[in-house]
């Protein structure tokens, strides 16, 4: 009897929860801003949207969550007539592929890194919640994946989608319109807070360095940079970030080497400096160090090449793509 009642209040939570969250779909509005050269970014819930209108069609970054696929069509709709051709998946996690199935059904054609699709084929455990995602039915998978980069001439532009290996996850890209002067930077850039980093899915502190460090390369002072969640950056954002993250992941190397116990490191405070800046998002400092903690015992901290859990369904590449650039 009791343990029925349990059952029946454990159902009841869920059930409540999910209408939580679906209200709470219903009232999110998608924020559409102008970048100008035909960029817009679009803020909702869940990763921030890139789109590209012009003559050639749209080109979509990330899809954020299932329920709101409608009103981001009506949003894309308010800037242009044509059709989505391409759409982006900057990394596997739901928040950005959500609507994928959606977008495929009504024609547009999903583009992707190799590991993004091998992820959402396959059930994936994200460690840090100990959250359990299911595969993702067929018509929401990528159907062009690649290796390392991939370009799409389109709205005479030249759109560069640039593997970043082992950042925030083992699939990221980061995206440049050369002639807009707009970055897409995916997950592997959180504006304002610290990122999560998806250490199960192959993620490091040290990809996101790396991945930071490589669109510093391409961005100037005119440049857009779009971050997977928070407000739209400039290159000054990006380049705190960097500076942030360098030299918290130098603190952490310097007393993992002297052999400190976990709890030890917690009570350190390396974060401290940064806490008040980076640390009322979605991941805290405690978490932060956390995640740092747990990519320290995982095989990327290694520099092992990483492949995704269950790879039977296309297994050469995988390897190539975790090597450094
Ligand atoms: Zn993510």
């Amino acid at each position: 009897m009791k343990k029925s009642l349990k059952k029946l209040f454990g159902l009841l939570v869920s059930v409540l929860v999910l209408i939580g969250s679906t209200r709470a779909q219903e009232e999110v509005i998608i924020e559409s801003s102008d970048l100008g050269s035909g960029v817009y970014m679009l803020k909702g819930q869940g990763g921030n949207i890139g789109v590209f209108a012009g003559e050639d069609g749209v080109f979509m970054i990330d899809d954020q969550f299932a329920p709101l696929s409608e009103k981001i069509k009506a949003a894309v709709a308010e800037i242009s007539d044509k059709p989505i051709k391409f759409l982006i998946n900057t990394h596997w996690h739901f928040d950005h592929t959500g609507g994928n199935e959606n977008f495929s059904n009504s024609g547009s054609v999903i583009v992707a890194h190799e590991n993004v699709r091998k992820r959402m084929s396959t059930d994936q455990l994200m460690q840090t919640f100990n959250r359990e995602v299911k595969a993702s039915p067929k018509v929401a998978l990528p159907v062009v994946t690649f290796d390392q980069q991939v370009g799409f001439h389109l709205n005479n532009d030249y759109i560069n989608v640039m593997h970043v290996a082992n950042a925030h996850t083992d699939g990221d890209v980061i995206i440049f319109f050369e002639q807009a002067n707009v970055i897409h930077m995916g997950d592997t850039f959180f504006n304002g807070t610290y990122p999560f980093i998806d250490v199960g899915s192959g993620g490091s502190l040290k990809g996101i360095i790396d991945a930071a460090e490589k669109a510093l390369l391409i961005a100037n002072n005119e440049t857009d940079i779009i971050p997977g969640h928070g407000p739209l950056a400039t290159i000054s954002d990006l380049k705190k970030y960097h500076k942030i993250m360098s030299d918290i992941h130098m603190q952490f190397t310097t007393l993992k080497k002297k052999g400190m116990s976990d709890e030890d490191i917690k009570a350190e405070g390396i974060t401290l400096d940064y806490d008040e800046e980076l640390g009322n998002g979605f991941i805290g400092p405690e978490k932060f160090i956390e995640i740092l903690l747990s990519e320290s015992k995982a095989p990327q901290a290694t520099g092992k090449i990483i492949k995704p859990d269950h790879t039977n369904l296309h297994d050469k590449g995988a390897g190539q793509s975790a090597h450094k650039h």
